[in-house]
């Protein structure tokens, strides 16, 4: 048997002949860059996100730089992020000219650790960025108390945690604005590369929608000197498509979870950890182990595929190698340590079941 860690070809073929609709309909309709369904994706992921306003961008890392850029971010400004998060999030403060100061986060939930943000705030703070990672939603309540506190913007990378829910919230709806991104492995996924702003600020969304589309709101007319980046039309026909599905394919990760959870109860691992707070949507089940580099050659020859999220902590990745972060430990030990398990809404349950047994024939093989 072999368990593949994630098969979007076998997820869409329930929905083919939808998604070969909306394909068909953006052809017939002869417009493929800001059109119709560009703006009935907006609306319908706004709603859906329990917020005013989504702004479709070409992927995540442009939602979350553009953002920074309305907020006036820049040279000499420092951001706030995780030190354990997908590198886009420091990318994007990057690009902007700011800095990234990264925090540490809480072992037990992987995301950033609200107690230690205060002491990383200097006069040049202006903005914290939480990451919702794996799918579990950041401490916001005690991030925007903080933040309320020195009058910083909260800015949520939603990435990998579209439909989940903090206290009955749905992310992207809980800081001042959020980015997402919709690449083919996120729970809601394009057909490509494609990503979203949300907010309820009018002013920060008529800007990115500007910056988006070469600064212009009016053809020819370029009030700031912006960027091509455009969620396009195909994509966002498929994204509609696919949005219909989100709570359920949700619903079934968080059944998968709960079923690792219970059955591998006991084993040598740490197991991931969901506050009461959190209504989580398991882009990645994520466990924990000190033998981890043997666990996973121990599951792929077992025929079981794994991933490591991430193998390499941003502040020691070679492009920042010139740049000094400080002494992160814990982002290290947790590279040293996750490791993904299959996770797809439509993972069969004989498949979830050998890869539990198959955990164990580890435990118990040592
Ligand atoms: C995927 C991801 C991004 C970037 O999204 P892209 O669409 O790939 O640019 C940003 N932050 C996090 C946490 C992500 O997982």
């Amino acid at each position: 048997m072999h368990i593949p860690f994630l098969d979007l070809a076998r997820l869409h073929q329930p929905i083919r002949s939808q998604l070969d609709e909306a394909c068909r309909r953006v052809m017939d309709s002869g417009r493929f860059v800001m059109g119709a369904e560009l703006e009935a994706f907006e609306s319908e992921f706004a709603a859906f996100s329990e917020v005013r306003h989504c702004v479709g961008v070409g992927n995540g890392l442009e939602a979350l730089h553009l953002l920074l850029r309305a907020y006036d971010i820049g040279l000499g400004d420092e951001v706030i992020v995780p030190s354990n998060t997908f590198i886009a999030t420091w990318l994007a403060v990057d690009q902007c000219g700011a800095t990234p100061v990264p925090v540490e986060p809480d072992r037990a939930t992987h995301n950033i650790d609200p107690s230690l943000i205060e002491q990383a705030i200097t006069p040049r703070t202006r903005a914290i960025m939480p990451v919702h990672l794996y799918g579990q939603p950041a401490d916001m309540d005690s991030i925007n108390e903080v933040a309320l506190r020195h009058g910083l913007i909260v800015i949520e990378d939603a990435a990998q945690a579209q439909g989940a829910r903090y206290k009955g919230r749905r992310v992207g709806s809980l800081g001042n604005a959020a980015g997402t991104s919709f690449y083919p492995g996120k729970n809601l996924g394009a057909l490509g590369d494609g990503g979203a702003v949300l907010s309820n600020d009018d002013a920060i969304v008529n800007k990115v929608r500007r910056l988006r589309n070469y600064g212009s709101a009016f053809k020819y007319q370029h009030e700031l000197a912006g960027f091509n980046s455009r969620l396009d039309e195909l994509q966002a026909a498929f994204l509609r498509e696919k949005l219909k599905c989100l709570d359920e394919w949700n619903d079934r990760r968080r059944k998968i979870a709960a079923t690792y959870s219970t059955l591998l109860q006991g084993a040598d691992l740490a197991l991931p950890l969901v506050p009461s707070y959190a209504e989580a949507v398991w882009h990645l089940f994520v466990v924990r182990s000190r033998v981890r580099d043997k666990l996973k050659a121990y599951l792929e020859q077992v025929g079981v595929s794994t991933v490591i999220h991430y193998p390499i902590a941003p502040h020691r990745q070679a492009c920042y190698a010139t740049r000094d972060f400080g002494q992160l430990p814990v982002a290290e030990q947790l590279a040293n340590e996750v490791l993904s398990l299959p996770m797809s809404p439509d993972l069969y349950s004989d498949e979830m079941s050998h890869v539990v047994s198959s955990v164990w024939g580890f435990n118990g093989g040592r």
